[in-house]
């Protein structure tokens, strides 16, 4: 039976086959469930290797692997090692504190901007913190406006609903719509009765209203990344982003991933999941076997 460490070095092999062009992400994870499959030992829900390796569904028993995740755990305070055996210690907001021999952050640009001061002891190096101050991170929000009747044509709705119709703010105003009062955003209808009333008599105020609110929330501080008209002139800000710091050894201590931190595919989620396993790559390529919570087998 593979170890964890082995599944994840073999999915990093597939991984690069995949960027051959080759095969799929999804074939990936299939190929690898299924050969847990084959052996009787994964459940047979397991869709991807990423709920794999978190599946916790016979309680942790042997032949399942088993990551301890945490949610609604903010982590306030990363200390990172200039000494080679002394480990990198994270502290929760609740006090508690982890240590581990290496990190991967996977934090936005947005939260980076806000904290990168408070958040490192020692503190950041320059090429780090210019990168976090180099790369803009926008605001793009959905207002999703319910209505009792439908009222448009041609415009599909959310998945899953039949009389709802989505709206997009961006930018400055986007931060501004954020936070007005639900009331004020659902009944000010204004503008698209200017530009839809030559057309559409009568659009009737929103019965309910849902919307995001990427800057306002203080977990991502804007929904992603994107390249400004001064971005050639700090060409290696991605990169500098995405460089890990160093102990005095030289060994890759603690790491960034995240989607702001791939040169060609920032902004998306396949950005974000690559940034993941070039790190977690990074971390196997030195030899480091500590990255995976050790399995039972
Ligand atoms: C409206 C919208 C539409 C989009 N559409 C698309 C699309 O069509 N296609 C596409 O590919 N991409 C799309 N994206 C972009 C995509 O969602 C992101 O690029 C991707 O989710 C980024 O992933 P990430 O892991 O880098 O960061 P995040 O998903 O932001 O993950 C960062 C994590 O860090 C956690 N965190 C923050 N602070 C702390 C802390 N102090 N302690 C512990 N944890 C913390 C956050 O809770 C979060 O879970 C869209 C994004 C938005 C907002």
């Amino acid at each position: 039976m593979a170890s964890n460490l082995q599944l994840v070095n073999e999915y990093m092999t597939y991984k690069t086959f995949r960027s051959d062009g080759s095969v799929t992400e999804r074939e990936l994870a299939l190929e690898v469930v299924n050969r847990f499959l084959e052996s009787g030992e994964v459940p047979a829900e397991a869709g991807s290797l990423g709920e794999t390796l978190v599946m916790k569904t016979n309680n942790g028993a042997p032949g399942y692997p088993n990551l301890e995740v945490k949610l609604n755990t903010e982590v306030v305070h990363v200390q990172w090692p200039q000494d080679p055996r002394e480990r990198v210690k994270v502290t929760t907001k609740d006090g508690t504190v982890y240590t581990a021999d290496n990190v991967i952050i996977t934090l936005s640009v947005g939260v980076l901007k806000e904290c990168y001061h408070s958040l490192f002891t020692p503190m950041l190096p320059d090429a780090k913190i210019k990168a976090i101050e180099h790369i803009s991170i926008g605001v793009m929000d959905k207002i999703i406006l319910c209505f009792d009747q439908v009222w448009w044509k041609g415009v599909s709705c959310p998945k899953g609903s039949r009389n709802t119709v989505t709206f997009w703010t961006s930018g400055e105003i986007a931060k501004i719509v954020e936070t007005l009062p639900e009331q004020v955003v659902s009944t000010k209808l204004a503008l698209l009765r200017k530009f839809l009333g030559l057309y559409i008599k009568n659009i009737p105020e929103p019965t309910r209203m849902i919307r995001s609110t990427w800057h306002t929330n203080p977990y991502t501080r804007g929904s992603y990344t994107y390249d400004n008209v001064q971005t050639p002139q700090h060409p290696t800000a991605r990169s500098d982003l995405g460089s890990p710091l160093l102990d005095a050894a030289g060994n890759p201590r603690v790491l960034f991933a995240g989607e702001a931190t791939e040169a060609n595919n920032y902004a998306t989620v396949h950005g974000a999941a690559d940034s993941g396993y070039r790190e977690a790559k990074r971390l196997l390529d030195c030899g480091n076997k500590k990255i995976v919570v050790q399995s039972n087998y």
